[in-house]
């Protein structure tokens, strides 16, 4: 907001940086988008919701168990130590999100992005209870009645059981959504006080994910695009001239203007835009695509229906608004496929190959395998030559195991190693024990100062759960 501070020079202005935003009424559209994103956001809200009650083999298909520092997906367990495959994961994701913003430009915030998703529930709610655009503008400018009171109270009790639904449903993927809800039923314990069977830990959770969601889609909803959310800022960046995303076509809609049905508007000089605000009425965050790109725009389309529609009831081509690209509206042709668009698709495809290879490869247990480099480099004891080595072994599997560990000479090599003093250990799932080991070799069998030696790990129950590392053994060097 600008202001004049009274007695100061009219030519001096003040900029209020912190202005209050204005409540967005957004006009209800349907159309070819609108269906899209119904289509593509029903199963991504459906999958959301199912999937914490889902189990595979007795275990919920996805658990994030934070108690036990765990990452569950269907059967495999992903442990702390796997820090570096979900940075792999994130960095896939990153790279796919350049590659769809390269191509259709912000469609991610447009069609599936939760806070998008929800926002749009949140608002056909408020539609169902208050009606359209203009209704909505007058309840809320007519004074308190019992109508009033009747609606708004409606719509707040259904956002709020969606914001509790959500609430529950994200919290199930920490906590087993069977489990939770009946750990939250609240009874007495033996003094008498409130409690529920989960403590008021998961309660806390539950009720900050509802609250988020319900201020997040029910108030805050496109400041978080505009002011919060990094994704907003950073995918404007991977736009080129050929990425397609929603433009008006000046050229053809411009010099914009109402008109009559049927006025010979071209010979009044106008063009196909009746300047009917359609297309700034239906946008949920509420700007004019005519003036052009702007960073707030979530590439939603509703303005694209809603032109269209127009477009129809005027008889002209539809399309004056559309998803297209610069190229294409300078030249009338599209290209989709250039070099940096490639280029990130195939960045995509390879890190996915080489992730997916990782996971399929990777084993339920690993060791690794440190020497004992203290002031002497080995021992003597009798006839035997002795290195002390401690070995790591992480057990990344859903089940504890008793491992045989063993060690061996290089292939090709005939010295016999053995280890002392036993060499079997059980390890607790998710457990990284560490081993202290002594391997001996006869004194007169060692052939150099170094041997390169193999300790090979493998579960008593299961043998192909093995595992391998190799190392160094120092002995006396031979005159
Ligand atoms: S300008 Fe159009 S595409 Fe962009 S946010 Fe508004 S309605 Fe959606
Ligand atoms: S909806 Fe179409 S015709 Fe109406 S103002 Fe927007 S661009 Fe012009």
């Amino acid at each position: 907001m600008s202001e004049t501070p009274p007695g100061d020079k009219p030519e001096i202005r003040y900029v209020n940086l912190y202005e209050a935003e204005a409540k967005i009424y957004t006009r209800r559209i349907s159309g070819y988008f609108q269906r899209l994103r119904r289509y593509l956001s029903a199963p991504l809200i459906a999958l959301f919701v199912l999937l914490p009650w889902l189990s595979y083999h007795g275990r919920p298909v996805v658990w994030l168990d934070i108690q036990h520092q765990q990452f569950n997906i269907l059967h495999f367990s992903f442990w702390p130590q796997d820090f570096m495959l979900l940075a792999w994961l994130f960095i896939i994701a990153a790279f796919a999100l350049f590659t769809v913003s390269a191509l259709w430009g912000r469609v991610w915030c447009g069609f599936t992005c939760p806070q998008t998703v929800w926002t749009l529930l949140y608002i056909a709610v408020a539609d169902a209870f208050e009606g359209d655009r203009n209704k909505r503008m007058k309840l809320d400018q007519q004074a308190w009645s019992f109508e009033k009171f009747a609606r708004k109270a409606a719509k707040h009790l259904v956002w709020l059981l969606i914001a509790l639904l959500t609430g529950l449903t994200f919290v199930g993927y920490f906590v087993p959504s069977p489990q939770l809800v009946m750990g939250l039923l609240p009874h007495l314990d033996a003094a008498g006080n409130m409690t529920t069977s989960l403590g008021w830990g998961p309660v806390f959770w539950v009720l900050l994910c509802s609250g988020m969601t319900y201020l997040n889609a029910g108030y805050l909803r496109e400041q978080v695009c505009k002011y919060m959310c990094p994704y907003s800022r950073f995918q404007s960046v991977m736009y080129d001239k050929d990425t397609i995303y929603v433009q008006y076509d000046t050229a053809r809609g411009e010099t914009r203007g109402p008109r009559k049905p049927n006025d010979d508007f071209k010979a009044k000089g106008l063009g196909d835009c009746i300047d009917c605000s359609w297309c700034v009425q239906v946008c949920p965050v509420n700007i004019d695509i005519r003036d052009g790109t702007q960073f707030e725009c979530i590439n939603c389309g509703l303005c694209v229906d809603a032109c269209d529609q127009v477009m129809d009831k005027m008889g002209y081509p539809k399309g004056l608004i559309r998803f297209t690209s610069e190229t294409e509206l300078s030249t009338g042709k599209l290209q989709v496929f250039r070099p940096r668009l490639i280029g990130y698709a195939l960045a995509v495809l390879i890190m996915l190959g080489a992730f997916g290879y990782t996971v399929s490869e990777r084993k339920p247990v690993s060791i690794d395998v440190l020497r004992d480099r203290g002031a002497r480099m080995y021992r003597v004891d009798g006839d035997d030559i002795q290195n002390v080595y401690t070995l790591k072994i992480n057990n990344m599997d859903q089940q504890d195991h008793t491992y045989d560990i063993a060690v061996k000479a290089d292939e090709g090599d005939a010295t016999e190693f053995r280890i002392l003093h036993g060499h079997s250990v059980k390890v607790k799932t998710g457990e990284v024990l560490s081993v202290p080991l002594r391997v001996a070799v006869q004194a007169a069998a060692l052939k150099g100062a170094k041997h390169e030696v193999e300790f090979v790990v493998t579960a008593q129950d299961n043998a192909a759960i093995v595992a391998n590392e190799e190392s160094i053994f120092v002995g006396p060097e031979h005159e």
